[in-house]
């Protein structure tokens, strides 16, 4: 299959699961994951219209995407890996999306941006709902006193994000995050990936992160 085949399967697949659960079957946005794919998939999902990628490494996205961006520019970039404070300028002035808000020294590093006149993008703070200790992510339990910083420092958190353990059913983690993007009255769901997407779409995701479903396997960087 080839990858804008594989797109119009995917988006079938998002808008059935949309549709069995009572959702407008345009609930969902595919964000195509394009960490380490080559060029020629990439170009293949732009030629078939895909216009929404997600990375996870700043620098990989900036010398894949920065020179694109002059030619479409419609693009959306999603950032859904972890942000380091370093990093955070060049994140800020490259992606449209940053999923990984998770530490109150990365919520002062974008407040301070803004402040210094960076247009931020929009932002999701990311939930380790499994509570992994080497995984990012805020846990729970710190997720109110996170989300009252953001709203201290002037920072406009649009929903949550989360990736299950890998051993565990995703559905309770999905079902999790929704109860708590609920209680913070936050609109944003950015759960699922090539595994259980529909499982994500079923519990309310706005976004699903697709990757090797999509593009096929990643190939190993050189
Ligand atoms: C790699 C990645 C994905 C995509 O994973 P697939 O299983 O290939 O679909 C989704 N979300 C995050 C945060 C990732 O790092």
């Amino acid at each position: 299959m080839d990858i804008s085949q594989r797109i119009a399967e995917i988006t079938g697949r998002i808008k059935q699961s949309a549709q069995a659960s009572g959702r407008p079957e345009n609930a969902v946005s595919l964000v195509a994951v394009s960490k380490v794919q080559p060029e020629e998939r990439i170009q293949a999902a732009l030629d078939a219209g895909q216009r929404v990628f997600g990375e996870n490494r700043v620098q990989e996205a900036q010398n894949r995407w920065a020179a694109r961006r002059a030619n479409y520019r419609d693009l959306c970039l999603h950032l859904i890996g972890p942000l380091q404070t370093n990093k955070a300028e060049d994140a800020v002035d490259l992606f449209d999306v940053i999923e990984t808000v998770d530490r109150p020294k990365l919520v002062q590093a974008l407040a301070a941006l803004a402040r210094a006149g960076h247009k931020l993008p929009r932002l999701l703070v990311q939930v380790n709902t499994g509570e992994e200790p080497q995984k990012s992510g805020v846990i729970p339990g710190d997720l109110p006193a996170l989300l009252d910083l953001c709203t201290r420092e002037g920072l406009t958190i649009e929903g949550l994000m989360c990736i299950p353990p890998e051993h565990e059913e995703p559905a309770l983690h999905f079902a999790l995050l929704a109860k708590l993007a609920k209680r913070h009255r936050l609109g944003v769901l950015s759960m699922g990936m090539s595994g259980d997407f529909e499982t994500a779409v079923r519990l309310g995701a706005t976004h699903v992160r697709v990757g090797s479903a999509l593009f096929g396997d990643r190939v190993a960087p050189a």
